[in-house]
């Protein structure tokens, strides 16, 4: 299989090809020729085993051996702490998919095992070296350092705002001690640290001479890898329930997670609704209910991850309702950068488009659905899942197929929020525990671009 990119000024390349180089020279995003339909295998493929499925499901896409991918498969879920990789419970009106079974405890573990190892393998094959540089507000670095941490052809490189993460979330990144990880607490903001990350890969003298890489959410594997837990979970309740077709809500930021939903039912994966939730940072919201995408200010809420306004993997479903016209994304993507603004006409039925649905949960109604499920269930859900619980309750009783609400973190990574929403510190797990004793390492510096390109230049320098 082929890619192209979004704005269609690149030659088509290969799986391996795209998932070194992230971002496509054309500065768009990379997408399949075509979206394989794979109907005729739904029927082989629900009896699968989560590693087997991946399996079947990545080889579609992938351009590597048959037995190296299934060693990468398995070595990347073998750290999980659930037999089933991604369980759905049940849980009241909805089931809850349960993608917090990994190392950090969060979602991007899923993609993340596989994609460090993933790299592992193809700069083994090319002798070569990568060294991964990130900026992170608290989740993204955890599940990156987790993904490349003792690989041995990798270094990764971690800035974070000094002071304004989290103290688990630091506590998580800081106290992996392996040799190849580099943890930089920048002297400012989430911004400063951002607006280095892009300076550096800008200097494309620096980033080639020192193989800089990217593990952030537009990397093609992460959306291929996160299809699989789509097809796992709706094969489960579909046999539980008996019925052809299911709902998805999912607690959406940068449009990955939600992304690799729309391409599974292109695949042919019955999906009659995926429901977009957002909290208060709402455009996405906003563009699937009026059609117009507009940034605005972000602003800070109790589910940290999903305080995103603009979504980096947004671009890549524009390629598809513009049906696949590279040159309308183009234009369109230009005309975002220079006036905040697109505008997007409502398809025939007068609704933008005919699979989404959004809601967005302000933190008054995310606290309370917390507190909810907690005494009426039993169940602690962490803020971003309960974003999409949240807004997934209103369709509840709208349809038959049954819904399924993907939970996106384990709600131990945010005990204050557990603390407003039920009043005691109840959500607890032994790797957060564990944290408080464990010894941890990092780097202060100041949100200098000169002085981080030298800490950098010196580490990928020595052997
Ligand atoms: C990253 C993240 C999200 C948002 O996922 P996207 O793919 O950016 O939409 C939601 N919840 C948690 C806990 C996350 O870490």
């Amino acid at each position: 299989m082929k890619y192209v990119s979004t704005r269609g000024a690149t030659a088509p390349l290969g799986f391996s090809e795209v998932v070194m180089a992230g971002l496509a020279p054309d500065g768009g995003l990379f997408l399949p020729e075509y979206v394989p339909d794979v109907r005729n295998r739904l029927s082989s493929w629900r009896s699968l085993s989560y590693q087997e499925l991946a399996f079947e499901i990545i080889r579609v896409f992938a351009d590597i051996p048959e037995g190296d991918l299934r060693v990468i498969v398995e070595a990347s879920y073998s750290g999980f702490d659930h037999p089933e990789v991604t369980p759905v419970v049940r849980v009241g009106p909805v089931y809850v998919l349960e993608l917090f079974h990994g190392p950090t405890l969060a979602f991007k573990d899923v993609a993340l095992q596989f994609l460090g190892r993933l790299f592992d393998y193809l700069l083994q094959s090319r002798k070569a070296r990568l060294n991964i540089v990130a900026a992170t507000s608290g989740d993204t670095g955890s599940a990156a350092i987790y993904g490349v941490r003792g690989r041995k052809r990798m270094r990764i490189f971690v800035m974070h705002p000094q002071g304004r993460i989290s103290e688990i979330q630091q506590r998580q990144m800081t106290s992996v001690l392996d040799e190849n990880v580099f943890n930089i607490a920048v002297a400012g903001t989430f911004d400063d640290c951002q607006r280095i990350l892009k300076a550096l890969f800008v200097d494309l003298d620096f980033k080639q001479r020192y193989c800089l890489g990217s593990v952030n959410s537009i990397n093609w594997a992460r959306l291929v890898v996160q299809i699989v837990y789509y097809f796992y979970a709706a094969f489960r309740v579909m046999e539980k329930e008996q019925c052809k077709s299911v709902r998805f809500a999912v607690p959406t930021g940068n449009f990955g997670d939600i992304f690799a939903g729309y391409l599974a039912a292109q695949m042919g994966l019955p999906i009659s609704r995926l429901i977009l939730a957002t909290n208060e940072n709402d455009i996405l919201k906003r563009f699937f209910t009026t059609g117009e995408y507009r940034r605005g200010k972000v602003c800070t809420t109790i589910s940290p991850a999903m305080d995103i306004q603009v979504a980096s993997n947004f671009e890549r479903y524009l390629y598809y309702r513009l049906n696949q016209s590279a040159s309308a994304v183009a234009a369109l993507m230009r005309s975002f950068e220079s006036t905040g603004c697109l505008t997007v006409e409502p398809l025939a039925h007068g609704r933008i488009d005919s699979l989404i649905a959004a809601g967005s949960a302000d933190t008054a109604s995310t606290l309370g659905t917390i507190r909810h499920y907690y005494e009426q269930y039993g169940y602690l859900l962490d803020p971003h899942t309960a974003v999409g619980v949240k807004v997934a309750s209103a369709f509840v009783n709208e349809a038959t197929d049954p819904l399924v609400s993907l939970s996106t973190a384990h709600p131990a990574k945010f005990p204050e929020a557990i603390i407003r929403a039920v009043g005691r510190d109840v959500a607890r797990h032994p790797s957060i525990d564990r944290l408080k004793a464990m010894p941890t390492r990092l780097d202060v510096l100041p949100a200098e671009l000169p002085v981080i390109r030298e800490y950098i230049r010196q580490r990928a320098e020595a052997n």
